[in-house]
């Protein structure tokens, strides 16, 4: 039977031990196994350790997929599909204003394996549609994007993807798979940093890919080889957190919702970006492909207002670079990022890139002493 998404956050996936009957699933460290009773070797780098599984099983319910593989890192996620599906003579089409780790492995790394990457200008279906090339063999999005929070319309690009038999991918960290869910919109593999919000205390470094298992399937090989996979320990982790995913989510919308709207009132703040605010460019397809707007937004302080000085007068919200925690923290993408610093002036003004930026991901504290925090910090 199928469950709803917070049920399933709960109960997919578990392992009931039969020597104890727990009802939660055990830890299983072993590296090692008896080759006597087992047909496989069982082994981290070949993904088949029991409590990979586990996790991996609850990850497939609430991204609605088939398959999921579980990795040390989102990097490790996002690398490992762009390493097996393309191969030499390829082009790979990527979204602009994706994540800069993502952009810069698409940059760095695709070119030295004779693969082709190329950024489109936009998020419309003809910026897309121009960017492709005869040889385009997969497209990689991500929604809304990290920093700056742009959308793009996962039904257009699965329609123009399948139209020209091309393989799709998407970054759904910022979502999460409580807000969007790709798979359903015809995406072909999802992919998460889990070391954000699925993660969700701000202790782990993990990652998952889902999707099809004839997708999924061969990227066991080169997790084999290039050796991303992920602990048990980890893994049992990540399934702890998880059951509380929805939970945290419908907390952490309600409150960047409304922390967004304070923003927006503020005198002291110039501008707010966030898809759940009317005048955001993508509100309106953040509108039919999200159930919720995720925690993440970003702001400008007005000019007179130092960052440091904003940052250091904070009492409760913590500045730090990660994001995706049970605690709201924020940063300023302009100085954790060389490549917004790297850009022109003019290209920072067309990316809506500036110095008084802060990122902020809300957390699930109270939303009236966020309120506070940030207003008192933003009167100095
Ligand atoms: N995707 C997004 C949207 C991210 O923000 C990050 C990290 O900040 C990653 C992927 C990479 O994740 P990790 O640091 O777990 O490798």
């Amino acid at each position: 039977m199928k469950h709803a998404i917070d049920t399933a956050c709960v109960h997919a996936g578990t392992i009931i031990d039969e020597t104890t009957r727990g009802t939660r699933t055990p830890l299983y460290p072993s590296n090692s196994h008896l080759h006597l009773s087992m047909d496989e070797d069982v082994y981290p780098r070949h993904s088949n350790l029991p409590n990979q599984r586990a996790v991996a099983n609850k990850l497939c319910a609430l991204e609605q997929g088939e398959m999921a593989l579980m990795f040390s890192s989102g990097m490790a996620a996002i690398s490992t599909p762009l390493l097996t599906h393309l191969k030499s003579g390829d082009h790979l089409l990527v979204q602009s204003g994706i994540y800069s780790g993502a952009a810069s492995f698409a940059r760095r790394h695709l070119h030295p394996r004779g693969i082709d990457a190329s950024f489109t200008e936009g998020t419309s279906r003809e910026a897309f549609e121009q960017a492709l090339r005869p040889n385009t063999r997969a497209i990689y999005v991500e929604t809304p994007t990290n920093p700056l929070l742009g959308i793009v319309d996962l039904a257009m690009i699965a329609d123009l993807a399948k139209s020209r038999g091309l393989l799709t991918l998407i970054d759904n960290t910022v979502a999460t798979p409580i807000n969007q869910n790709p798979l359903a919109a015809g995406i072909d593999i999802v992919l998460h940093s889990a070391t954000k919000y699925l993660g969700g205390y701000g202790d782990i470094s993990a990652g998952v890919a889902i999707g099809p298992a004839t997708l999924l399937t061969p990227m066991i090989e080169t997790i084999n080889d290039y050796g991303g996979c992920l602990n048990a320990q980890t893994c049992h982790l990540l399934e702890r957190s998880l059951l509380t995913l929805a939970l945290r989510m419908e907390r952490i919308n309600h409150n960047a919702l409304k922390l967004a709207e304070m923003l927006v009132a503020h005198p002291n703040v110039s501008s707010v970006r966030y898809p759940g605010l009317s005048d955001h460019p993508g509100h309106n397809i953040a509108r039919q492909q999200m159930s919720g707007f995720g925690g993440l937004l970003t702001f400008e302080v007005s000019e007179d207002l130092d960052l440091h000085t904003f940052q250091q007068a904070l009492r409760l919200v913590i500045p730090a670079n990660s994001m995706g925690e049970v605690a709201t923290t924020l940063n300023s993408p302009f100085e954790a990022s060389t490549s917004f610093r790297n850009l022109s002036e003019a290209q920072q003004k067309a990316m809506g890139v500036s110095r008084q930026m802060i990122r902020m991901s809300v957390g699930i504290e109270n939303i009236d002493d966020l309120s506070a925090d940030l207003d008192q910090a933003l009167q100095r």
